[in-house]
C-alpha cells in the first residue's frame, strides 16, 4: 500500500456520459471509490484536468493568445476541482479544494504547508488550475505536485486500462505492456499517453506512473493498495 498518492482525473472523463460539463453523478461514484483508498490509510492528492471545458491549445488563435488560453483552460480545472470537492464532502469523504491561480473567494489558495496539514488531517487535496503557469497541461502539473508532496506514484487515470503499442480502440492487434521504463514510455512517439514533459519530469526524478482504468470499479483501490493494475510506467 501507497503512503501517499497522486491521482490524476482529466476533464473528459469527468464529463462522463456528457458531451463537455461535469457530470455529478459519476463524480459521486468515484468519492465512492476514492473513500476506500483514504479510509485504508492512503493519502489521496487529485489534480484535475479541464479539457471539458478548454484547453489552451485549442483556444489560442483569432486574437486569443496562448497565455490567455491556458489562463482560460486552468479555469476549467477550477469548475471541475469546486464541484468534485462538493461531491465529495457530500459523500462523507473529507476533502479540500486549493488553487494555484489566486481565487480566495472560491478555494484555498494553494500553499505547501496548507496541503500537508489537509493531508496528514485525512482530508482528500483537490488542487485546481494545474500548476498556475501557462504552456504545461495537467499531466505536467500532476508530476511536478506529485514531487512537490513527496507522493509515492502518480495514479494517472484514461479511458482505457493502460498503455499500447498503438491505439487499442482502432487496432484490435494492440498489445498491452505492464511495464515500461519512463525512457521506453519517452522515446515512442506512438505512446501518447502522457505529454512527453510529464514523462521526463518523471523520469529525471525517478517518480513512478501507473496509468490504468478508473472507471472500473475498485480499480482505484487497487492501484492505491500496489497492486498489478493497467501499466507501470518506472
Ligand atoms: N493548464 C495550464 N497550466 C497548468 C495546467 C493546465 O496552462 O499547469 C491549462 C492548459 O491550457 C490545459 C488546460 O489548462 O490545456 C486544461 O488542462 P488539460 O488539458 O491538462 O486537461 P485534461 O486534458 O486533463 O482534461
Amino acid at each position: 500500500m501507497y503512503k501517499r498518492v497522486l491521482l490524476k482525473l482529466s476533464g473528459e472523463q469527468l464529463s462522463g456520459k456528457f458531451e463537455g460539463g461535469i457530470d455529478a453523478e459519476l463524480g459521486s461514484w468515484l468519492a465512492s471509490e476514492v473513500k476506500g483508498v483514504a479510509e485504508s490509510g492512503t493519502q489521496v492528492v487529485i489534480m484535475v484536468g479541464g479539457g471539458n471545458y478548454a484547453r489552451g491549445a485549442q483556444l489560442a488563435g483569432h486574437g486569443i493568445r496562448r497565455v490567455t488560453a491556458d489562463h482560460i483552460g486552468m479555469l476549467g480545472t477550477m469548475m471541475n476541482a469546486l464541484a468534485l470537492t462538493d461531491i465529495f464532502e457530500s459523500r462523507n469523504v473529507p476533502t479540500r479544494c486549493l488553487s494555484n491561480i489566486f481565487a480566495e473567494q472560491v478555494a484555498e489558495p494553494f500553499v505547501h504547508r496548507l496541503a500537508e496539514k489537509h493531508l496528514a488531517n485525512g482530508r482528500v487535496v483537490i488542487v485546481a488550475c494545474g500548476i498556475g503557469r501557462p504552456y504545461l497541461t495537467t499531466d505536467t502539473a500532476a508530476v511536478s505536485l506529485a514531487l512537490e508532496l513527496g507522493c509515492d506514484v502518480v495514479l494517472k487515470a484514461t479511458k482505457v486500462d493502460g498503455v499500447y503499442d498503438k491505439d487499442p480502440t482502432h487496432n484490435h492487434d494492440a498489445i498491452k505492456f505492464d511495464h515500461l521504463s519512463h525512457d521506453q514510455a519517452l522515446s515512442d512517439e506512438a505512446i501518447r499517453v502522457m505529454d512527453k514533459a510529464a514523462l521526463g519530469l518523471a523520469l529525471e526524478h525517478d517518480l513512478p506512473i501507473v496509468v490504468f482504468d478508473a472507471l472500473e470499479a475498485g480499480n482505484i483501490q487497487r492501484v492505491a493498495a500496489n497492486e498489478p493494475t493497467g501499466t507501470l510506467i518506472g
